[in-house]
């Protein structure tokens, strides 16, 4: 039997992107399976099972294409790319502050810091040489970062913020000379798990129009 995600995506291709995706990525199994099942539940009240299950469609179908929407930006598929999605949506971020009490390190690019520093000079004592990236810098006071506001969550440096928490949660990273945004896969993030269900409701749909379509 076919299963929903084959029609999307050759299996040994997405087995490739996947082992790949997990090698380097920095969210754990645990996190993955946590944000998964948070999308699960909200993708079940959006897509009923019930209602194609005549077609053969099953729970592990949603799974699949959840995983799926994990890795695969749709923009392979002409669909939009997680960037074009995450600026759609902004009101998706709930203002936890999570992200920036969290995070284990708030990373600066080299080419970045001269800009920040001619915003901002009073962050020159903020920022430290990167311990993982050697070259690259990073926020000094982390865990709660020193910049957030405890009242509001908000950004005391907003205009002057590094390019990783302008672009949360998305991660920008080099694949083959390329570079392209990956979603950071944290189920505590609401942003995040929005964006995977949005992307896994675009796969479903376009998957079942394959399906009627034989
Ligand atoms: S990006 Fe996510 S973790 Fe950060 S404030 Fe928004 S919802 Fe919370
Ligand atoms: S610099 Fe601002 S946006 Fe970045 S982690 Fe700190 S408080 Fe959050």
């Amino acid at each position: 039997m076919i299963m929903l995600r084959d029609l999307l995506i050759d299996r040994d291709v997405f087995l490739d992107i996947r082992r790949k995706a997990i090698d380097s990525d920095e969210n754990s199994a645990e996190e993955i399976e946590l944000l998964e099942k948070a999308v699960f539940k909200r993708l079940k009240k959006k897509r009923s099972i019930k209602k194609y299950k005549k077609l053969g469609v099953t729970k592990a179908d949603l799974k699949e294409i959840i995983e799926l929407a994990d890795i695969l930006g749709l923009d392979v598929l002409d669909g939009p790319s997680n960037y074009e999605i995450a600026q759609e949506h902004q009101e998706w971020c709930t203002i936890c502050g999570r992200c920036c009490r969290e995070s284990e390190s708030i990373f600066i690019h080299k080419d970045e810091l001269n800009v920040l520093l001619t915003f901002n000079p009073d962050l020159k004592d903020g920022i430290i040489p990167n311990k993982q990236y050697p070259g690259h810098y990073e926020l000094k006071d982390i865990k709660p970062c020193k910049y957030i506001d405890p009242e509001t969550n908000r950004c005391g440096i907003y205009d002057s913020r590094p390019q990783v928490c302008r672009s949360y949660p998305l991660v920008l990273i080099d694949s083959g000379g390329k570079t392209r945004n990956i979603i950071n896969l944290r189920h505590s993030c609401n942003y995040s798990v929005m964006l995977i269900l949005e992307k896994s409701i675009i796969l479903f749909d376009e998957a079942i129009r394959r399906l009627e379509q034989g």
